[in-house]
């Protein structure tokens, strides 16, 4: 051990104790100093050690119920996205009891009545474009299972629309386009349809099987009909979870609010969140204390594909970390600290790299 404490010292300008962390990195300079070939184990993801812990959680085949999809809207800057959601969001607000926009929410459902008489619910995550959506992507946490592609009839298809495009099937999510400000008099279209087919997005009218619907994100046109499509892609996907099982799910964002504490906006993948349930969730664990639906009120539980507004976690987890719900609050308890060492650990081993870095800059 004085050794290595020595020569991390000498050679890599690092103060090390002997039960400090050493980033991968490091640790295999280190290694290639004595000669030995290093192999890093990967880290045990929460969910491989919570299957460890608590037994596995397959789905149980005759539980499984269709489920609303979840859906992000991406498309070219100025093509209406916002206003889109703004519209989609609002036709369902004033068609609830509640009235009037309140607040921001991360992510929402809408409800519509369907032509067929049913009733359709459709989960849209608010991201910020592209970028959000790829770096959730990047980090594991794929909550999407179809994109709506925005484009205006009038410019149609420009570079992020191509963007978009790459990243939704590099997710392998498939594509609804909404050809949007279809009430302008400039609109056009042929044209638009003409440079779908040409990326690869044959519209549904010439034969393929890209489904094009005529939006207007100011005179409403086209919004039931997307909702509907949307809910029939759910059924295509065979999109399914289980209600009955213990929650799973996705912090979409999370922050710390003066009086609840730590607040998170969270997906429920599959079962239903409860309030009382046990959580562990990035370095946090906790009883949820409060749940809210997506227009503030409180509720006591919230089934798959329902985006909610969670209290009660000790610490703030980030976005794009998974949630679990578990049976023992002692061993959340322990699990989420033995993490919050270990990433303690990873985040000091971090810095003092850094620092040796800086020196060996200046050496
Ligand atoms: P985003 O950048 O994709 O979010 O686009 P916005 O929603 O901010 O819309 C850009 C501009 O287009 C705004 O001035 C909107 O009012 C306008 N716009 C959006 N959708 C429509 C539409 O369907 N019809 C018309 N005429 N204008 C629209
Ligand atoms: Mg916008």
């Amino acid at each position: 051990v004085n050794d290595v404490i020595g020569k991390l010292m000498r050679q890599h300008r690092t103060l090390a104790t002997i039960n400090q962390s050493l980033s991968p990195e490091l640790a295999g300079l280190v290694a290639l100093d004595y000669g030995v070939d290093l192999t890093i184990a990967q880290a045990q993801t929460l969910e491989e050690l919570l299957v460890e812990e608590f037994g596995s959680r397959a789905p149980v085949e005759e539980n499984l119920v269709t489920r609303p999809p979840v859906v992000t809207i991406l498309g070219h800057v100025d093509h209406g996205k916002t206003s889109l959601l703004d519209k989609i969001r609002s036709a369902n607000v004033a068609a609830g009891e509640s009235g009037g926009i309140t607040q921001h929410t991360a992510a929402w459902t809408v409800e519509i009545k369907g032509s067929d008489g049913q009733s359709k619910r459709v989960t849209f995550i608010d991201t910020p474009g592209h970028q959000a959506f790829t770096s959730m992507r990047a980090r594991g946490a794929n909550m999407t299972d179809v994109v709506v592609l925005v484009v205006a009839a009038v410019e149609g298809v420009m570079p992020q629309t191509i963007e978009s495009i790459n990243h939704a099937r590099a997710a392998k999510v498939p594509i609804v386009v909404a050809m949007n400000k279809i009430d302008r008099a400039d609109a056009n279209p042929d044209m638009v349809l003409g440079q779908l087919a040409a990326q690869g997005l044959n519209p549904v009218e010439w034969g393929g099987d890209t489904e094009v619907i005529r939006t207007s994100a100011q005179t409403g046109q086209g919004i039931q009909e997307l909702i509907e499509i949307l809910d029939y892609q759910a059924q295509l996907l065979d999109l399914k979870a289980d209600p009955h099982a213990p929650a799973r799910g996705t912090v979409i964002e999370a922050r710390i609010d003066q009086g609840l504490g730590s607040v998170g906006t969270m997906l429920v993948q599959d079962g239903t969140l409860k309030v009382g349930d046990v959580m562990i969730s990035g370095q946090g664990y906790g009883r949820i204390r409060t749940l809210l639906n997506d227009r503030g009120e409180s509720i006591k539980e919230a089934g798959p594909s329902t985006p909610v507004i969670v209290s009660g976690l000790n610490n703030v987890p980030n976005a794009g970390d998974k949630f679990y719900v578990v049976d023992d609050v002692d061993r959340a308890r322990q699990i989420a600290e033995e993490r919050e060492t270990l990433q303690r650990q990873k985040d000091l081993a971090a810095k003092n790299q850094t620092v040796s870095t800086a020196d060996a800059l200046y050496a």
